[in-house]
Protein backbone atom coordinates (compact mmCIF):
# COMPACT_ATOMS: atom_id res chain seq x y z
CA UNK A 1 0.00 0.00 0.00
CA UNK A 2 1.14 3.50 -0.53
CA UNK A 3 1.10 6.05 2.27
CA UNK A 4 4.68 5.74 3.14
CA UNK A 5 6.44 8.33 0.95
CA UNK A 6 3.64 8.98 -1.29
CA UNK A 7 2.78 12.37 -3.38
CA UNK A 8 1.55 14.28 -0.70
CA UNK A 9 4.32 15.11 0.52
CA UNK A 10 5.04 17.03 -2.10
CA UNK A 11 2.35 19.71 -1.25
CA UNK A 12 4.89 22.13 -2.14
CA UNK A 13 3.51 24.36 -4.68
CA UNK A 14 6.04 26.84 -6.21
CA UNK A 15 8.59 26.21 -8.75
CA UNK A 16 9.44 22.39 -8.24
CA UNK A 17 12.43 20.87 -8.42
CA UNK A 18 13.85 23.77 -6.85
CA UNK A 19 15.31 22.36 -3.55
CA UNK A 20 17.74 23.72 -1.38
CA UNK A 21 20.01 23.45 -4.21
CA UNK A 22 18.22 26.11 -5.75
CA UNK A 23 17.44 24.34 -9.16
CA UNK A 24 14.68 25.38 -11.74
CA UNK A 25 13.62 23.72 -15.07
CA UNK A 26 14.29 25.57 -18.42
CA UNK A 27 12.12 23.52 -20.71
CA UNK A 28 12.52 21.27 -23.75
CA UNK A 29 15.25 23.04 -26.26
CA UNK A 30 16.32 22.10 -29.50
CA UNK A 31 19.29 19.81 -30.02
CA UNK A 32 19.18 18.59 -26.15
CA UNK A 33 21.12 15.54 -25.92
CA UNK A 34 19.05 11.97 -25.50
CA UNK A 35 18.44 9.38 -23.15
CA UNK A 36 16.41 6.44 -23.09
CA UNK A 37 13.25 8.55 -21.97
CA UNK A 38 13.88 10.53 -25.06
CA UNK A 39 15.33 14.25 -25.34
CA UNK A 40 16.45 15.67 -21.91
CA UNK A 41 15.41 18.68 -20.35
CA UNK A 42 17.53 21.71 -19.98
CA UNK A 43 18.01 22.85 -15.89
CA UNK A 44 19.65 25.13 -14.47
CA UNK A 45 21.77 25.18 -10.56
CA UNK A 46 21.98 28.33 -9.01
CA UNK A 47 24.02 28.12 -5.80
CA UNK A 48 23.59 30.85 -2.69
CA UNK A 49 24.47 33.79 -3.49
CA UNK A 50 25.63 33.76 -7.19
CA UNK A 51 23.94 35.36 -9.89
CA UNK A 52 24.50 33.13 -12.70
CA UNK A 53 23.48 29.68 -12.29
CA UNK A 54 25.09 26.51 -14.49
CA UNK A 55 22.67 24.96 -16.80
CA UNK A 56 22.80 21.03 -17.26
CA UNK A 57 20.36 18.43 -18.58
CA UNK A 58 19.05 15.26 -17.55
CA UNK A 59 16.35 13.09 -17.63
CA UNK A 60 12.97 14.31 -18.40
CA UNK A 61 10.98 11.33 -17.46
CA UNK A 62 12.98 10.22 -14.10
CA UNK A 63 13.37 12.51 -11.07
CA UNK A 64 15.28 9.84 -9.27
CA UNK A 65 18.35 8.98 -10.86
CA UNK A 66 18.33 5.87 -9.59
CA UNK A 67 15.82 5.50 -12.45
CA UNK A 68 17.64 7.12 -15.45
CA UNK A 69 21.04 8.68 -14.32
CA UNK A 70 21.87 11.01 -17.14
CA UNK A 71 23.26 14.18 -17.07
CA UNK A 72 25.13 16.66 -19.26
CA UNK A 73 26.18 19.89 -18.59
CA UNK A 74 25.06 22.16 -21.16
CA UNK A 75 28.46 24.19 -22.21
CA UNK A 76 30.55 20.29 -21.65
CA UNK A 77 32.35 18.56 -24.77
CA UNK A 78 30.91 15.31 -25.52
CA UNK A 79 33.53 13.05 -27.37
CA UNK A 80 32.61 11.42 -30.23
CA UNK A 81 33.50 8.00 -28.40
CA UNK A 82 31.07 8.68 -25.46
CA UNK A 83 28.13 9.79 -28.06
CA UNK A 84 28.38 6.54 -29.53
CA UNK A 85 28.51 4.57 -26.14
CA UNK A 86 25.63 6.69 -25.46
CA UNK A 87 23.62 5.74 -28.26
CA UNK A 88 24.63 1.96 -27.99
CA UNK A 89 23.01 2.27 -24.03
CA UNK A 90 19.93 3.98 -25.25
CA UNK A 91 19.36 1.52 -27.50
CA UNK A 92 20.60 -1.08 -25.49
CA UNK A 93 17.55 0.31 -22.53
CA UNK A 94 14.90 0.18 -24.47
CA UNK A 95 12.05 -3.07 -23.80
CA UNK A 96 12.98 -6.15 -25.22
CA UNK A 97 9.97 -6.74 -27.21
CA UNK A 98 8.62 -4.29 -29.84
CA UNK A 99 4.92 -2.95 -29.47
CA UNK A 100 4.63 -5.09 -33.56
CA UNK A 101 5.72 -7.96 -31.39
CA UNK A 102 4.11 -7.94 -28.37
CA UNK A 103 0.77 -7.36 -30.77
CA UNK A 104 1.50 -10.95 -32.24
CA UNK A 105 2.50 -12.16 -28.80
CA UNK A 106 -1.18 -11.41 -27.59
CA UNK A 107 -2.46 -12.89 -30.81
CA UNK A 108 -1.09 -16.47 -30.07
CA UNK A 109 -1.93 -16.00 -26.52
CA UNK A 110 -5.41 -15.10 -26.95
CA UNK A 111 -5.60 -18.61 -28.54
CA UNK A 112 -3.96 -20.69 -25.72
CA UNK A 113 -6.55 -22.43 -23.74
CA UNK A 114 -7.12 -21.51 -20.36
CA UNK A 115 -4.67 -23.63 -19.10
CA UNK A 116 -1.88 -22.38 -20.75
CA UNK A 117 -2.00 -18.79 -20.05
CA UNK A 118 0.71 -17.88 -17.39
CA UNK A 119 1.77 -14.24 -16.74
CA UNK A 120 4.90 -13.67 -15.16
CA UNK A 121 5.15 -11.78 -11.91
CA UNK A 122 8.51 -10.73 -11.73
CA UNK A 123 9.14 -9.86 -15.78
CA UNK A 124 5.13 -8.35 -15.79
CA UNK A 125 4.87 -10.17 -19.11
CA UNK A 126 2.59 -12.92 -20.75
CA UNK A 127 4.06 -16.13 -21.41
CA UNK A 128 3.94 -18.33 -24.16
CA UNK A 129 4.65 -21.95 -23.59
CA UNK A 130 7.60 -21.98 -25.17
CA UNK A 131 8.96 -19.57 -22.81
CA UNK A 132 8.21 -21.06 -19.47
CA UNK A 133 11.05 -23.04 -18.97
CA UNK A 134 13.29 -19.29 -19.16
CA UNK A 135 10.47 -18.56 -15.99
CA UNK A 136 10.32 -21.66 -14.33
CA UNK A 137 12.41 -20.06 -11.11
CA UNK A 138 9.88 -16.86 -11.10
CA UNK A 139 6.29 -16.43 -9.33
CA UNK A 140 3.19 -16.91 -11.89
CA UNK A 141 -0.69 -16.82 -12.18
CA UNK A 142 -2.08 -19.44 -14.34
CA UNK A 143 -5.45 -19.60 -16.13
CA UNK A 144 -5.53 -15.92 -17.23
CA UNK A 145 -9.18 -15.70 -17.84
CA UNK A 146 -10.06 -12.73 -21.27
CA UNK A 147 -11.53 -10.82 -18.26
CA UNK A 148 -8.38 -10.46 -16.80
CA UNK A 149 -6.88 -9.33 -20.45
CA UNK A 150 -9.68 -6.66 -21.06
CA UNK A 151 -8.23 -5.33 -16.66
CA UNK A 152 -4.78 -5.31 -17.66
CA UNK A 153 -4.09 -2.39 -14.94
CA UNK A 154 -5.34 -4.84 -12.23
CA UNK A 155 -3.03 -8.33 -13.42
CA UNK A 156 0.32 -5.49 -14.08
CA UNK A 157 1.23 -4.23 -10.66
CA UNK A 158 0.99 -0.56 -9.83
CA UNK A 159 4.37 0.82 -10.46
CA UNK A 160 4.32 3.57 -7.30
CA UNK A 161 8.17 4.55 -6.73
CA UNK A 162 7.09 8.10 -6.34
CA UNK A 163 9.51 9.80 -8.48
CA UNK A 164 9.26 8.30 -11.90
CA UNK A 165 5.69 6.59 -12.79
CA UNK A 166 3.82 7.33 -9.69
CA UNK A 167 0.83 5.07 -10.90
CA UNK A 168 -2.15 5.83 -8.70
CA UNK A 169 -5.11 4.15 -10.31
CA UNK A 170 -8.52 5.33 -9.79
CA UNK A 171 -11.42 4.16 -7.73
CA UNK A 172 -13.44 2.71 -9.50
CA UNK A 173 -16.18 4.69 -8.41
CA UNK A 174 -14.34 8.21 -9.78
CA UNK A 175 -13.71 6.06 -13.10
CA UNK A 176 -17.36 5.75 -13.79
CA UNK A 177 -17.77 9.38 -12.78
CA UNK A 178 -14.94 10.60 -15.53
CA UNK A 179 -16.55 8.32 -18.17
CA UNK A 180 -20.33 9.10 -17.41
CA UNK A 181 -19.59 13.01 -17.53
CA UNK A 182 -17.57 12.12 -20.76
CA UNK A 183 -20.56 10.68 -22.58
CA UNK A 184 -23.07 12.80 -21.40
CA UNK A 185 -20.85 16.20 -22.31
CA UNK A 186 -21.27 14.33 -25.96
CA UNK A 187 -17.57 13.22 -26.11
CA UNK A 188 -16.92 9.84 -28.30
CA UNK A 189 -12.99 10.13 -28.20
CA UNK A 190 -11.27 10.11 -25.58
CA UNK A 191 -7.16 10.67 -25.52
CA UNK A 192 -5.87 9.19 -22.30
CA UNK A 193 -2.54 10.41 -21.56
CA UNK A 194 -1.83 8.37 -18.50
CA UNK A 195 -5.12 7.13 -17.51
CA UNK A 196 -4.58 3.41 -18.20
CA UNK A 197 -7.03 3.08 -15.93
CA UNK A 198 -9.67 4.58 -18.24
CA UNK A 199 -8.82 3.43 -21.15
CA UNK A 200 -9.42 0.17 -20.04
CA UNK A 201 -12.91 0.70 -18.75
CA UNK A 202 -13.59 2.13 -22.56
CA UNK A 203 -12.16 -0.52 -24.34
CA UNK A 204 -13.82 -3.16 -21.99
CA UNK A 205 -17.51 -1.30 -22.62
CA UNK A 206 -16.44 -1.07 -26.40
CA UNK A 207 -15.49 -4.94 -26.86
CA UNK A 208 -18.72 -6.14 -24.85
CA UNK A 209 -21.33 -4.07 -25.30
CA UNK A 210 -22.55 -3.61 -28.82
CA UNK A 211 -23.90 0.14 -28.76
CA UNK A 212 -20.94 1.29 -26.60
CA UNK A 213 -19.48 3.70 -29.13
CA UNK A 214 -16.58 5.46 -27.37
CA UNK A 215 -13.19 5.02 -28.37
CA UNK A 216 -9.89 5.70 -26.35
CA UNK A 217 -6.42 5.82 -27.12
CA UNK A 218 -3.79 5.70 -24.69
CA UNK A 219 -0.07 7.74 -24.48
CA UNK A 220 1.56 6.57 -21.23
CA UNK A 221 5.42 5.70 -20.80
CA UNK A 222 4.83 2.41 -18.82
CA UNK A 223 5.58 -0.09 -21.81
CA UNK A 224 4.03 -3.13 -20.22
CA UNK A 225 0.26 -2.25 -21.52
CA UNK A 226 1.76 -2.55 -25.17
CA UNK A 227 1.06 -5.98 -24.64
CA UNK A 228 -2.56 -5.99 -24.17
CA UNK A 229 -3.29 -2.99 -26.75
CA UNK A 230 -2.31 -3.01 -30.48
CA UNK A 231 -0.98 0.39 -32.32
CA UNK A 232 -4.00 2.23 -32.79
CA UNK A 233 -5.08 1.73 -28.76
CA UNK A 234 -1.78 2.54 -27.04
CA UNK A 235 1.48 4.53 -27.84
CA UNK A 236 4.75 4.03 -25.89
CA UNK A 237 4.85 7.98 -24.85
CA UNK A 238 6.46 10.34 -22.57
CA UNK A 239 4.32 14.01 -21.28
CA UNK A 240 7.51 15.35 -20.05
CA UNK A 241 9.04 16.26 -23.66
CA UNK A 242 5.74 15.29 -25.71
CA UNK A 243 8.43 11.93 -26.68
CA UNK A 244 6.52 9.15 -28.94
CA UNK A 245 8.62 6.31 -28.89
CA UNK A 246 7.69 4.93 -31.80
CA UNK A 247 8.64 7.43 -33.96
CA UNK A 248 6.52 9.15 -36.40
CA UNK A 249 4.28 6.42 -36.69
CA UNK A 250 2.63 6.62 -32.96
CA UNK A 251 2.96 10.25 -33.89
CA UNK A 252 1.03 9.81 -37.31
CA UNK A 253 -1.58 7.59 -35.16
CA UNK A 254 -1.96 10.35 -32.23
CA UNK A 255 -2.61 12.70 -35.07
CA UNK A 256 -5.07 10.94 -36.72
CA UNK A 257 -7.23 9.76 -33.47
CA UNK A 258 -7.56 13.37 -33.12
CA UNK A 259 -9.02 13.83 -36.15
CA UNK A 260 -12.68 14.74 -35.35
CA UNK A 261 -14.44 12.56 -37.74
CA UNK A 262 -18.39 13.46 -38.31
CA UNK A 263 -18.85 15.30 -35.01
CA UNK A 264 -17.12 12.18 -33.11
CA UNK A 265 -15.88 15.25 -30.23
CA UNK A 266 -12.79 14.59 -28.61
CA UNK A 267 -11.63 15.07 -25.43
CA UNK A 268 -8.01 14.84 -24.09
CA UNK A 269 -8.30 13.28 -19.90
CA UNK A 270 -4.95 12.97 -18.31
CA UNK A 271 -3.81 12.36 -14.79
CA UNK A 272 0.60 12.56 -14.02
CA UNK A 273 2.62 12.15 -11.98
CA UNK A 274 2.18 14.87 -8.94
CA UNK A 275 5.49 15.35 -8.16
CA UNK A 276 5.72 16.11 -12.25
CA UNK A 277 6.83 19.57 -13.56
CA UNK A 278 4.30 21.85 -14.50
CA UNK A 279 5.98 23.62 -16.82
CA UNK A 280 7.13 20.49 -18.57
CA UNK A 281 3.84 19.23 -19.00
CA UNK A 282 1.69 22.01 -19.72
CA UNK A 283 3.94 22.51 -22.97
CA UNK A 284 3.68 19.05 -23.58
CA UNK A 285 -0.10 19.69 -23.65
CA UNK A 286 -0.29 22.91 -25.53
CA UNK A 287 1.51 20.41 -28.40
CA UNK A 288 -1.11 18.03 -28.10
CA UNK A 289 -3.67 20.74 -28.27
CA UNK A 290 -1.92 22.31 -31.20
CA UNK A 291 -1.78 18.48 -32.83
CA UNK A 292 -5.58 19.09 -32.41
CA UNK A 293 -6.22 21.88 -33.68
CA UNK A 294 -3.84 21.28 -37.14
CA UNK A 295 -6.12 18.12 -37.58
CA UNK A 296 -9.41 20.52 -37.81
CA UNK A 297 -10.68 20.83 -40.92
CA UNK A 298 -13.82 22.66 -40.50
CA UNK A 299 -12.26 26.03 -41.23
CA UNK A 300 -11.02 28.20 -38.30
CA UNK A 301 -11.96 28.25 -35.09
CA UNK A 302 -10.33 29.99 -31.93
CA UNK A 303 -11.45 26.72 -29.76
CA UNK A 304 -9.20 24.59 -27.46
CA UNK A 305 -9.04 20.77 -27.62
CA UNK A 306 -11.55 20.23 -24.50
CA UNK A 307 -9.43 18.96 -21.58
CA UNK A 308 -9.44 17.32 -18.06
CA UNK A 309 -6.46 17.74 -16.05
CA UNK A 310 -6.46 15.85 -12.94
CA UNK A 311 -4.15 17.33 -10.17
CA UNK A 312 -4.18 18.00 -6.62
CA UNK A 313 -5.75 21.58 -5.96
CA UNK A 314 -2.73 23.00 -4.23
CA UNK A 315 -1.43 23.27 -8.19
CA UNK A 316 -4.52 24.94 -9.16
CA UNK A 317 -2.48 28.89 -9.73
CA UNK A 318 0.02 26.97 -11.32
CA UNK A 319 -2.01 25.55 -14.08
CA UNK A 320 -3.69 28.76 -14.60
CA UNK A 321 -0.28 30.26 -15.20
CA UNK A 322 -0.43 28.16 -18.11
CA UNK A 323 -3.50 27.54 -18.81
CA UNK A 324 -5.75 30.81 -18.16
CA UNK A 325 -8.98 29.22 -19.35
CA UNK A 326 -8.89 26.64 -17.15
CA UNK A 327 -10.72 26.05 -13.85
CA UNK A 328 -11.07 23.52 -10.69
CA UNK A 329 -14.03 21.99 -10.18
CA UNK A 330 -14.51 20.69 -6.44
CA UNK A 331 -14.90 16.93 -7.21
CA UNK A 332 -12.57 14.89 -5.23
CA UNK A 333 -10.64 12.23 -8.12
CA UNK A 334 -10.63 8.86 -5.09
CA UNK A 335 -7.69 6.20 -5.90
CA UNK A 336 -7.45 2.25 -5.51
CA UNK A 337 -4.08 2.40 -4.03
CA UNK A 338 -3.70 5.42 -2.25
CA UNK A 339 -4.23 4.52 1.54
CA UNK A 340 -4.98 8.16 2.79
CA UNK A 341 -7.06 9.31 -0.10
CA UNK A 342 -10.18 6.85 0.00
CA UNK A 343 -13.21 9.07 -0.27
CA UNK A 344 -14.91 10.19 2.99
CA UNK A 345 -16.78 12.91 4.37
CA UNK A 346 -15.26 13.31 7.63
CA UNK A 347 -11.73 13.92 8.74
CA UNK A 348 -9.25 14.47 6.72
CA UNK A 349 -10.01 11.88 4.68
CA UNK A 350 -10.65 13.45 1.61
CA UNK A 351 -8.63 13.48 -1.57
CA UNK A 352 -6.75 16.33 -2.62
CA UNK A 353 -7.21 15.55 -6.46
CA UNK A 354 -9.20 17.92 -8.27
CA UNK A 355 -10.42 17.89 -12.09
CA UNK A 356 -9.15 20.93 -14.17
CA UNK A 357 -10.86 22.11 -17.55
CA UNK A 358 -10.98 24.26 -20.08
CA UNK A 359 -15.03 23.06 -20.47
CA UNK A 360 -17.82 25.74 -18.95
CA UNK A 361 -17.56 24.88 -15.09
CA UNK A 362 -21.74 24.94 -15.57
CA UNK A 363 -21.71 22.05 -17.61
CA UNK A 364 -20.13 19.39 -15.21
CA UNK A 365 -22.37 18.25 -13.34
CA UNK A 366 -21.40 16.54 -9.97
CA UNK A 367 -23.02 13.52 -8.08
CA UNK A 368 -25.11 15.43 -5.30
CA UNK A 369 -25.29 11.82 -3.88
CA UNK A 370 -21.56 11.76 -2.70
CA UNK A 371 -21.94 15.18 -1.33
CA UNK A 372 -22.31 17.75 -4.23
CA UNK A 373 -24.50 20.52 -4.63
CA UNK A 374 -25.40 23.11 -7.21
CA UNK A 375 -24.36 26.86 -6.82
CA UNK A 376 -26.43 29.27 -8.84
CA UNK A 377 -25.02 32.20 -8.19
CA UNK A 378 -21.03 30.59 -8.85
CA UNK A 379 -23.22 28.36 -11.52
CA UNK A 380 -21.24 25.78 -10.74
CA UNK A 381 -21.08 22.35 -8.49
CA UNK A 382 -19.51 22.99 -5.56
CA UNK A 383 -18.91 20.36 -1.97
CA UNK A 384 -21.73 20.39 0.24
CA UNK A 385 -19.45 22.03 2.99
CA UNK A 386 -18.32 25.01 0.05
CA UNK A 387 -19.78 28.13 1.68
CA UNK A 388 -20.90 30.82 -0.64
CA UNK A 389 -18.84 33.79 0.77
CA UNK A 390 -20.92 37.19 0.33
CA UNK A 391 -17.60 39.35 0.12
CA UNK A 392 -15.79 37.31 -1.89
CA UNK A 393 -19.13 36.56 -4.02
CA UNK A 394 -17.66 32.54 -4.80
CA UNK A 395 -17.35 29.69 -3.10
CA UNK A 396 -13.79 29.45 -2.08
CA UNK A 397 -13.07 26.48 -0.28
CA UNK A 398 -10.41 24.11 -1.81
CA UNK A 399 -10.32 21.39 0.13
CA UNK A 400 -13.89 20.95 0.66
CA UNK A 401 -14.05 21.85 3.97
CA UNK A 402 -15.70 24.96 4.96
CA UNK A 403 -13.62 28.18 5.03
CA UNK A 404 -13.80 31.42 6.55
CA UNK A 405 -13.29 35.16 5.60
CA UNK A 406 -10.65 37.10 7.02
CA UNK A 407 -11.38 40.52 6.12
CA UNK A 408 -7.45 41.97 6.96
CA UNK A 409 -6.32 39.27 3.98
CA UNK A 410 -9.89 40.46 1.94
CA UNK A 411 -10.00 36.56 1.07
CA UNK A 412 -11.47 33.02 2.57
CA UNK A 413 -8.82 30.63 4.33
CA UNK A 414 -8.40 27.47 5.48
CA UNK A 415 -10.82 26.87 8.77
CA UNK A 416 -7.29 26.40 10.96
CA UNK A 417 -5.59 29.86 9.91
CA UNK A 418 -5.57 32.90 11.98
CA UNK A 419 -4.64 36.06 10.79
CA UNK A 420 -1.10 36.13 11.96
CA UNK A 421 0.34 40.33 12.83
CA UNK A 422 3.71 40.15 12.37
CA UNK A 423 3.35 37.63 9.01
CA UNK A 424 0.64 40.25 7.67
CA UNK A 425 -1.38 37.05 6.91
CA UNK A 426 -3.26 33.82 8.03
CA UNK A 427 -1.57 30.99 8.68
CA UNK A 428 -1.39 28.32 11.03
CA UNK A 429 -1.67 29.11 15.22
CA UNK A 430 1.68 27.42 15.32
CA UNK A 431 3.73 28.59 12.37
CA UNK A 432 7.16 30.40 12.27
CA UNK A 433 6.52 33.92 11.47
CA UNK A 434 8.52 34.50 7.98
CA UNK A 435 11.67 36.27 8.28
CA UNK A 436 12.49 38.16 5.19
CA UNK A 437 15.30 40.41 6.46
CA UNK A 438 17.15 37.14 6.34
CA UNK A 439 17.45 37.36 2.70
CA UNK A 440 16.79 35.45 -0.06
CA UNK A 441 18.14 31.81 -0.54
CA UNK A 442 18.97 32.48 -4.17
CA UNK A 443 20.72 35.74 -4.34
CA UNK A 444 20.90 36.43 -0.96
CA UNK A 445 19.35 39.57 -0.88
CA UNK A 446 17.11 40.90 1.97
CA UNK A 447 13.38 42.07 0.59
CA UNK A 448 12.20 38.78 -0.73
CA UNK A 449 12.33 35.23 -0.85
CA UNK A 450 13.24 32.59 -3.22
CA UNK A 451 10.08 31.73 -4.88
CA UNK A 452 10.37 35.57 -6.21
CA UNK A 453 13.89 36.39 -6.33
CA UNK A 454 14.27 38.58 -9.50
CA UNK A 455 17.53 36.89 -10.23
CA UNK A 456 15.90 33.58 -11.61
CA UNK A 457 14.48 33.93 -15.25
CA UNK A 458 11.15 32.46 -15.00
CA UNK A 459 10.42 30.50 -18.59
N1 LIG B 1 -5.30 7.48 -12.21
C1 LIG B 1 -4.84 6.98 -13.47
C2 LIG B 1 -3.36 6.65 -13.38
C3 LIG B 1 -2.53 7.86 -13.03
S1 LIG B 1 -0.96 7.43 -12.43
C4 LIG B 1 -5.65 5.77 -13.86
O1 LIG B 1 -6.15 5.09 -12.96
O2 LIG B 1 -5.83 5.51 -15.05
C5 LIG B 1 0.11 8.24 -13.58
C6 LIG B 1 0.19 7.57 -14.93
O3 LIG B 1 1.11 8.31 -15.71
C7 LIG B 1 0.72 6.15 -14.88
O4 LIG B 1 -0.02 5.34 -15.74
C8 LIG B 1 2.16 6.26 -15.35
O5 LIG B 1 2.64 5.12 -16.02
C9 LIG B 1 2.05 7.44 -16.29
N2 LIG B 1 3.30 8.19 -16.45
C10 LIG B 1 4.24 8.44 -15.50
N3 LIG B 1 5.25 9.17 -16.02
C11 LIG B 1 4.94 9.37 -17.32
C12 LIG B 1 5.58 10.05 -18.41
N4 LIG B 1 6.75 10.66 -18.24
N5 LIG B 1 4.98 10.05 -19.61
C13 LIG B 1 3.78 9.42 -19.80
N6 LIG B 1 3.14 8.76 -18.82
C14 LIG B 1 3.70 8.74 -17.59
ZN1 LIG C 1 15.98 8.83 -18.74
ZN1 LIG D 1 -21.01 30.05 -4.89
ZN1 LIG E 1 -14.40 35.38 1.46
ZN1 LIG F 1 -5.70 37.03 7.38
Amino acid sequence: EAGVGCWCDLQAPGPERRGPGGLTLLGAVPGAPSCPHGPALLFIKISQGKEAGRRFYACSACRDRKDCNFFQWEDEKVSETRLAAREEYNRNHQPSFTHRQNVERYKNFVLLPLSKRRFCQECQQLLLPAEWEKHSSHQFLCDISNGQLRSPSQLLYPLENKKTNAQYLFANRSCQFLLDLIISLGFRRVLSVGTPRLHEMIQSKASQEEDFRVKSLLLDIDFRYSQFYTEDEFCHYNMFNHYFFGGETAYETCRKFLYQDKGERVIMVTDPPFGGLVEALASSFKKLMAMWKETDKEGPNNQEMPMFWIFPYFFESRILEFFPSFSMMDYQVAYDNHALYKHGKTGRRQSPVRIFTNLSPSMIVLPVEEGYRFCAICQRYVSSDNQHCEICDACTSKDGRRWKHCVLCKKCVKPSWFHCNSCNCCALQNHTCEKTEAGCFVCGKAGHKRSTCPSVSRT
